[in-house]
Protein backbone atom coordinates (compact mmCIF):
# COMPACT_ATOMS: atom_id res chain seq x y z
CA UNK A 1 0.00 0.00 0.00
CA UNK A 2 1.69 3.31 -1.33
CA UNK A 3 4.04 3.70 -4.36
CA UNK A 4 6.35 5.77 -2.85
CA UNK A 5 10.03 4.94 -2.13
CA UNK A 6 9.04 2.28 0.89
CA UNK A 7 6.93 0.02 -1.11
CA UNK A 8 8.46 0.60 -4.52
CA UNK A 9 11.71 -0.62 -3.09
CA UNK A 10 10.65 -3.60 -1.19
CA UNK A 11 8.14 -4.53 -3.80
CA UNK A 12 11.15 -4.63 -6.09
CA UNK A 13 13.57 -6.85 -3.66
CA UNK A 14 10.28 -9.17 -3.20
CA UNK A 15 9.58 -9.07 -6.95
CA UNK A 16 12.52 -10.36 -7.25
CA UNK A 17 12.30 -13.54 -5.12
CA UNK A 18 9.75 -14.26 -7.07
CA UNK A 19 6.94 -13.06 -4.98
CA UNK A 20 3.89 -11.18 -6.47
CA UNK A 21 3.32 -7.80 -5.73
CA UNK A 22 0.20 -5.53 -6.23
CA UNK A 23 1.49 -2.10 -5.69
CA UNK A 24 -2.14 0.41 -4.37
CA UNK A 25 -2.08 4.21 -4.15
CA UNK A 26 -4.97 6.70 -4.18
CA UNK A 27 -3.06 9.23 -5.87
CA UNK A 28 -2.52 9.49 -10.26
CA UNK A 29 0.82 8.86 -9.95
CA UNK A 30 3.89 6.61 -8.06
CA UNK A 31 6.66 8.24 -6.62
CA UNK A 32 4.72 9.70 -3.53
CA UNK A 33 5.79 13.56 -2.11
CA UNK A 34 9.06 13.08 -4.22
CA UNK A 35 6.63 13.45 -7.75
CA UNK A 36 8.32 15.29 -10.56
CA UNK A 37 6.44 16.59 -13.81
CA UNK A 38 7.31 18.97 -15.97
CA UNK A 39 5.57 22.28 -16.03
CA UNK A 40 3.53 22.40 -19.27
CA UNK A 41 3.88 25.65 -19.94
CA UNK A 42 7.78 25.79 -18.95
CA UNK A 43 8.78 22.28 -19.41
CA UNK A 44 10.87 22.74 -16.23
CA UNK A 45 11.22 19.33 -14.13
CA UNK A 46 8.81 20.35 -11.06
CA UNK A 47 9.51 18.45 -7.77
CA UNK A 48 5.60 19.32 -7.47
CA UNK A 49 4.94 18.13 -3.47
CA UNK A 50 8.29 20.72 -2.74
CA UNK A 51 12.07 20.26 -3.08
CA UNK A 52 13.93 16.64 -2.65
CA UNK A 53 17.52 16.68 -3.34
CA UNK A 54 19.19 13.09 -3.12
CA UNK A 55 21.99 12.91 -0.58
CA UNK A 56 23.54 10.07 0.86
CA UNK A 57 26.91 8.27 2.71
CA UNK A 58 25.31 5.07 1.99
CA UNK A 59 26.94 3.30 -1.16
CA UNK A 60 24.46 0.65 -1.91
CA UNK A 61 21.84 2.88 -1.71
CA UNK A 62 23.73 5.15 -4.05
CA UNK A 63 23.91 2.32 -6.36
CA UNK A 64 20.68 1.21 -5.90
CA UNK A 65 18.92 4.31 -7.31
CA UNK A 66 21.77 4.73 -10.06
CA UNK A 67 20.68 1.37 -11.28
CA UNK A 68 17.31 2.47 -12.31
CA UNK A 69 18.29 6.30 -13.11
CA UNK A 70 21.77 7.73 -13.87
CA UNK A 71 21.66 10.68 -11.15
CA UNK A 72 23.57 14.43 -12.41
CA UNK A 73 25.77 15.75 -10.22
CA UNK A 74 24.04 18.54 -8.59
CA UNK A 75 24.77 20.68 -5.00
CA UNK A 76 22.52 21.79 -2.57
CA UNK A 77 23.78 26.07 -2.26
CA UNK A 78 20.94 27.49 -0.33
CA UNK A 79 20.90 30.90 0.23
CA UNK A 80 18.76 32.91 3.13
CA UNK A 81 17.83 36.37 2.92
CA UNK A 82 16.94 38.20 6.29
CA UNK A 83 17.96 41.88 7.59
CA UNK A 84 17.85 42.99 3.80
CA UNK A 85 20.89 40.89 3.41
CA UNK A 86 21.54 37.71 1.30
CA UNK A 87 23.62 35.04 3.10
CA UNK A 88 24.22 31.76 2.69
CA UNK A 89 23.69 28.60 4.27
CA UNK A 90 24.74 26.28 6.59
CA UNK A 91 26.26 29.01 8.54
CA UNK A 92 29.96 29.31 6.85
CA UNK A 93 33.06 31.23 7.12
CA UNK A 94 31.57 33.54 4.39
CA UNK A 95 27.87 33.84 6.64
CA UNK A 96 29.63 34.56 9.56
CA UNK A 97 32.27 37.61 8.58
CA UNK A 98 29.13 39.17 6.12
CA UNK A 99 26.79 39.14 9.16
CA UNK A 100 29.44 40.34 11.62
CA UNK A 101 31.26 42.68 8.95
CA UNK A 102 34.36 41.14 10.08
CA UNK A 103 37.22 39.18 7.59
CA UNK A 104 38.06 36.44 10.59
CA UNK A 105 39.87 33.23 9.25
CA UNK A 106 38.85 29.77 10.50
CA UNK A 107 40.09 29.71 14.02
CA UNK A 108 39.49 33.65 14.38
CA UNK A 109 35.86 32.70 13.96
CA UNK A 110 35.55 29.20 15.76
CA UNK A 111 36.75 31.28 18.95
CA UNK A 112 34.43 34.53 17.57
CA UNK A 113 31.34 32.40 18.24
CA UNK A 114 32.80 30.61 21.36
CA UNK A 115 32.10 34.35 23.01
CA UNK A 116 28.47 34.72 21.01
CA UNK A 117 27.46 30.85 21.88
CA UNK A 118 25.79 30.51 25.70
CA UNK A 119 28.34 27.75 27.38
CA UNK A 120 26.05 27.53 30.31
CA UNK A 121 23.84 25.27 28.37
CA UNK A 122 25.82 21.88 28.93
CA UNK A 123 23.37 19.11 27.45
CA UNK A 124 21.25 21.39 24.78
CA UNK A 125 17.64 19.70 24.74
CA UNK A 126 15.55 21.75 22.95
CA UNK A 127 16.36 23.62 19.01
CA UNK A 128 16.74 26.94 21.03
CA UNK A 129 19.01 25.49 23.50
CA UNK A 130 21.12 23.95 20.29
CA UNK A 131 21.38 27.14 18.82
CA UNK A 132 22.25 29.59 21.71
CA UNK A 133 25.20 26.79 22.63
CA UNK A 134 26.39 26.45 19.07
CA UNK A 135 26.05 29.58 16.95
CA UNK A 136 24.36 31.96 19.64
CA UNK A 137 21.67 34.76 19.86
CA UNK A 138 22.37 36.69 16.91
CA UNK A 139 22.15 34.09 14.40
CA UNK A 140 19.92 32.15 16.01
CA UNK A 141 17.52 34.92 15.54
CA UNK A 142 18.65 36.07 11.90
CA UNK A 143 18.32 32.27 10.66
CA UNK A 144 16.64 30.08 12.62
CA UNK A 145 13.98 31.50 15.09
CA UNK A 146 11.84 33.28 12.28
CA UNK A 147 11.71 30.26 10.15
CA UNK A 148 11.44 27.65 12.69
CA UNK A 149 8.39 29.19 13.86
CA UNK A 150 6.76 29.46 10.67
CA UNK A 151 8.16 26.14 8.88
CA UNK A 152 6.93 24.36 12.97
CA UNK A 153 3.77 26.65 14.19
CA UNK A 154 5.77 26.41 17.50
CA UNK A 155 8.56 28.11 19.15
CA UNK A 156 12.16 26.49 19.02
CA UNK A 157 12.51 25.67 22.35
CA UNK A 158 8.87 23.22 22.22
CA UNK A 159 11.42 21.79 19.32
CA UNK A 160 13.62 18.62 19.96
CA UNK A 161 17.68 19.77 19.45
CA UNK A 162 17.22 17.02 16.47
CA UNK A 163 15.91 19.04 13.91
CA UNK A 164 18.51 21.51 14.05
CA UNK A 165 21.38 19.06 14.17
CA UNK A 166 20.51 18.44 10.73
CA UNK A 167 22.64 21.62 9.82
CA UNK A 168 25.85 21.93 10.15
CA UNK A 169 28.05 25.02 11.20
CA UNK A 170 31.12 25.27 9.36
CA UNK A 171 34.19 27.02 9.68
CA UNK A 172 35.24 27.12 6.13
CA UNK A 173 33.77 28.38 2.62
CA UNK A 174 32.32 25.56 1.94
CA UNK A 175 28.40 26.31 1.48
CA UNK A 176 27.59 22.89 0.09
CA UNK A 177 23.94 22.35 2.45
CA UNK A 178 25.09 18.44 2.83
CA UNK A 179 28.33 16.58 4.01
CA UNK A 180 27.21 14.01 2.24
CA UNK A 181 30.05 11.67 -0.11
CA UNK A 182 27.29 11.31 -2.62
CA UNK A 183 24.58 13.97 -4.06
CA UNK A 184 22.51 14.35 -7.30
CA UNK A 185 19.37 14.44 -9.30
CA UNK A 186 17.94 11.58 -11.16
CA UNK A 187 18.34 12.42 -14.79
CA UNK A 188 14.72 12.52 -15.65
CA UNK A 189 12.93 12.52 -11.96
CA UNK A 190 11.97 11.01 -9.26
CA UNK A 191 8.95 9.84 -10.77
CA UNK A 192 10.20 7.79 -13.69
CA UNK A 193 13.10 6.51 -11.17
CA UNK A 194 9.99 4.66 -8.92
CA UNK A 195 8.34 3.55 -12.43
CA UNK A 196 11.92 2.15 -13.19
CA UNK A 197 11.81 0.41 -9.85
CA UNK A 198 8.58 -0.53 -10.16
CA UNK A 199 9.31 -1.96 -13.86
CA UNK A 200 9.01 -5.82 -13.01
CA UNK A 201 6.72 -8.77 -14.25
CA UNK A 202 5.98 -9.23 -10.63
CA UNK A 203 4.75 -6.02 -9.83
CA UNK A 204 1.85 -4.52 -11.05
CA UNK A 205 0.26 -1.50 -9.97
CA UNK A 206 -3.01 -0.06 -9.05
CA UNK A 207 -3.21 3.74 -8.80
CA UNK A 208 -6.07 5.71 -8.27
CA UNK A 209 -6.77 2.86 -6.31
CA UNK A 210 -7.92 3.44 -2.16
CA UNK A 211 -6.85 0.68 -0.02
CA UNK A 212 -9.20 -0.14 2.42
CA UNK A 213 -8.28 -2.79 5.82
CA UNK A 214 -10.35 -5.63 4.30
CA UNK A 215 -8.22 -6.12 1.55
CA UNK A 216 -5.26 -7.26 3.49
CA UNK A 217 -7.37 -10.83 3.23
CA UNK A 218 -6.61 -11.17 -0.03
CA UNK A 219 -2.48 -11.15 0.34
CA UNK A 220 -0.12 -12.76 2.60
CA UNK A 221 1.38 -10.11 3.74
CA UNK A 222 0.76 -6.37 3.31
CA UNK A 223 3.09 -3.45 3.97
CA UNK A 224 1.66 -0.43 4.63
CA UNK A 225 3.36 3.22 4.11
CA UNK A 226 0.17 5.14 4.74
CA UNK A 227 -0.73 7.14 8.17
CA UNK A 228 -0.56 4.75 11.07
CA UNK A 229 -3.35 6.51 12.12
CA UNK A 230 -4.97 6.82 8.97
CA UNK A 231 -4.93 3.38 9.14
CA UNK A 232 -6.83 2.86 12.08
CA UNK A 233 -9.84 5.57 10.87
CA UNK A 234 -8.09 7.77 13.42
CA UNK A 235 -10.15 6.07 15.75
CA UNK A 236 -7.40 7.42 18.96
CA UNK A 237 -6.93 10.59 17.37
CA UNK A 238 -4.59 12.16 14.78
CA UNK A 239 -1.42 12.84 14.94
CA UNK A 240 0.66 16.25 14.25
CA UNK A 241 1.71 17.14 10.66
CA UNK A 242 2.65 20.23 8.70
CA UNK A 243 1.58 20.47 5.47
CA UNK A 244 2.76 22.78 2.68
CA UNK A 245 0.84 24.98 0.70
CA UNK A 246 2.72 26.10 -2.69
CA UNK A 247 2.48 29.35 -4.91
CA UNK A 248 3.05 28.71 -7.98
CA UNK A 249 4.44 31.35 -10.49
CA UNK A 250 6.15 31.90 -13.45
CA UNK A 251 8.74 34.16 -14.86
CA UNK A 252 10.59 35.05 -17.83
CA UNK A 253 14.62 34.17 -17.47
CA UNK A 254 16.54 33.45 -13.99
CA UNK A 255 14.19 34.40 -10.96
CA UNK A 256 16.22 34.39 -8.24
CA UNK A 257 19.79 32.90 -9.19
CA UNK A 258 19.62 29.82 -7.35
CA UNK A 259 17.18 27.02 -6.39
CA UNK A 260 16.53 27.80 -2.55
CA UNK A 261 16.30 30.81 -1.32
CA UNK A 262 15.03 31.05 1.95
CA UNK A 263 13.13 33.60 4.81
CA UNK A 264 14.81 33.68 8.02
CA UNK A 265 12.53 36.42 8.95
CA UNK A 266 9.05 36.01 10.89
CA UNK A 267 6.98 39.07 9.06
CA UNK A 268 7.88 37.38 5.82
CA UNK A 269 4.42 34.56 5.47
CA UNK A 270 6.16 32.16 3.31
CA UNK A 271 9.29 29.79 4.46
CA UNK A 272 11.06 29.67 0.98
CA UNK A 273 10.84 30.02 -2.18
CA UNK A 274 11.88 27.54 -4.80
CA UNK A 275 13.48 28.00 -8.89
CA UNK A 276 12.75 24.57 -10.07
CA UNK A 277 15.45 24.93 -13.18
CA UNK A 278 18.14 24.88 -11.23
CA UNK A 279 17.07 21.48 -9.52
CA UNK A 280 18.38 20.66 -13.05
CA UNK A 281 21.63 22.22 -14.03
CA UNK A 282 22.20 20.77 -16.29
CA UNK A 283 19.11 21.57 -18.47
CA UNK A 284 18.34 24.92 -20.33
CA UNK A 285 14.94 26.81 -20.36
CA UNK A 286 14.58 31.05 -20.48
CA UNK A 287 11.02 30.15 -18.44
CA UNK A 288 11.40 29.78 -15.46
CA UNK A 289 8.61 27.75 -12.77
CA UNK A 290 8.87 28.95 -9.03
CA UNK A 291 7.15 27.94 -5.62
CA UNK A 292 6.58 30.39 -2.55
CA UNK A 293 6.41 27.81 0.07
CA UNK A 294 4.10 28.58 3.52
CA UNK A 295 3.75 25.80 5.78
CA UNK A 296 0.86 25.37 8.56
CA UNK A 297 -1.02 22.70 10.45
CA UNK A 298 -2.00 19.68 8.72
CA UNK A 299 -6.28 19.63 8.24
CA UNK A 300 -8.02 16.25 8.04
CA UNK A 301 -8.06 16.95 3.93
CA UNK A 302 -4.53 18.13 3.58
CA UNK A 303 -1.60 16.27 2.77
CA UNK A 304 0.92 15.34 5.49
CA UNK A 305 4.51 16.48 5.16
CA UNK A 306 6.21 17.14 8.43
CA UNK A 307 5.42 14.72 11.48
CA UNK A 308 5.30 17.13 14.67
CA UNK A 309 7.06 14.94 17.16
CA UNK A 310 6.44 16.79 20.56
CA UNK A 311 5.59 15.24 23.91
CA UNK A 312 1.29 15.29 22.95
CA UNK A 313 1.69 13.21 19.41
CA UNK A 314 4.42 10.72 21.09
CA UNK A 315 2.48 9.77 23.64
CA UNK A 316 -0.15 9.25 20.69
CA UNK A 317 2.11 7.56 18.77
CA UNK A 318 2.77 4.98 21.16
CA UNK A 319 -0.90 3.92 22.01
CA UNK A 320 -1.44 3.45 17.59
CA UNK A 321 2.29 1.42 17.95
CA UNK A 322 0.64 -0.51 20.36
CA UNK A 323 -2.29 -1.16 18.00
CA UNK A 324 -0.36 -1.77 15.53
CA UNK A 325 1.35 -4.31 16.94
CA UNK A 326 -1.69 -6.66 17.59
CA UNK A 327 -2.83 -6.20 13.48
CA UNK A 328 -1.82 -9.37 12.21
CA UNK A 329 0.25 -9.46 8.38
CA UNK A 330 0.63 -5.69 8.10
CA UNK A 331 4.01 -4.26 8.46
CA UNK A 332 4.28 -0.42 8.96
CA UNK A 333 6.91 1.32 6.47
CA UNK A 334 8.25 4.92 5.66
CA UNK A 335 8.09 8.24 7.02
CA UNK A 336 3.95 8.16 7.20
CA UNK A 337 3.75 4.71 8.43
CA UNK A 338 6.05 5.01 11.09
CA UNK A 339 5.78 8.54 11.67
CA UNK A 340 9.32 9.99 11.53
CA UNK A 341 10.94 13.05 9.50
CA UNK A 342 13.09 10.83 6.71
CA UNK A 343 15.35 11.58 4.12
CA UNK A 344 15.02 9.71 1.14
CA UNK A 345 18.10 7.87 1.14
CA UNK A 346 17.27 6.59 4.85
CA UNK A 347 14.14 5.57 3.44
CA UNK A 348 15.57 4.07 0.89
CA UNK A 349 18.07 2.18 3.25
CA UNK A 350 15.41 0.71 5.72
CA UNK A 351 13.35 -0.59 2.41
CA UNK A 352 16.41 -2.96 1.58
CA UNK A 353 16.62 -4.12 5.19
CA UNK A 354 12.90 -4.82 5.59
CA UNK A 355 12.73 -6.41 2.68
CA UNK A 356 15.61 -8.55 3.47
CA UNK A 357 14.02 -9.21 7.14
CA UNK A 358 11.22 -9.95 5.41
CA UNK A 359 12.40 -12.42 3.11
CA UNK A 360 14.46 -14.32 5.75
CA UNK A 361 11.81 -14.49 7.94
CA UNK A 362 9.47 -15.44 5.24
CA UNK A 363 11.85 -18.48 4.85
CA UNK A 364 12.01 -19.62 8.00
CA UNK A 365 8.19 -19.42 9.11
CA UNK A 366 8.89 -16.83 11.33
CA UNK A 367 6.34 -14.73 12.66
CA UNK A 368 6.96 -10.77 10.68
CA UNK A 369 6.45 -8.02 12.86
CA UNK A 370 4.93 -4.74 12.58
CA UNK A 371 8.18 -2.77 12.44
CA UNK A 372 11.07 -3.45 11.52
CA UNK A 373 12.76 0.00 12.43
CA UNK A 374 12.51 2.01 16.21
CA UNK A 375 9.60 3.88 15.88
N1 LIG B 1 15.99 25.92 9.47
C1 LIG B 1 15.98 27.25 9.83
N2 LIG B 1 16.35 28.18 8.91
C2 LIG B 1 16.71 27.86 7.66
C3 LIG B 1 16.72 26.50 7.29
C4 LIG B 1 16.35 25.56 8.22
O1 LIG B 1 15.64 27.59 10.96
O2 LIG B 1 17.01 28.78 6.86
C5 LIG B 1 15.57 24.91 10.49
C6 LIG B 1 14.08 24.62 10.38
O3 LIG B 1 13.56 24.40 11.67
C7 LIG B 1 14.06 23.34 9.58
C8 LIG B 1 15.32 22.63 10.08
O4 LIG B 1 16.25 23.69 10.30
O5 LIG B 1 12.90 22.57 9.80
C9 LIG B 1 15.88 21.62 9.12
O6 LIG B 1 16.16 22.23 7.88
P1 LIG B 1 16.19 21.44 6.52
O7 LIG B 1 16.74 22.35 5.49
O8 LIG B 1 16.86 20.13 6.74
O9 LIG B 1 14.63 21.21 6.26
P2 LIG B 1 13.82 20.54 5.02
O10 LIG B 1 14.54 20.93 3.75
O11 LIG B 1 13.81 19.05 5.31
O12 LIG B 1 12.48 21.18 5.13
Amino acid sequence: MGAGFSCAVIGRKLAEANHQVTIVDSRPHVAGNCHTERDSGTDVMVHVYGPHIFHTDDQEVWKYVNRFMPFKPYTNRVKTTSCGQVFSLPINLHTINQFFGKTMRPEEAREFIETQADTSIENPQTFEEQALRFVGKDLYEAFFKGYTQKQWGCHPSELPASILKRLPVRFNYNDNYFFHRYQGMPEHGYTQLVEGILDHPNISVHLNTRFTRDQIDGYDHVFFSGPLDGFFDYELGRLGYRTLDFEKFTYQGDYQGCAVMNYGEEGVPYTRITEHKHFSPWEEHEASTCYKEYSRACGEEDIPYYPVRLVEEKALLADYVAKAREVEKVTFVGRLGTYRYLDMDVTIREALDTARGFLERAANDEPIPAFFVEV
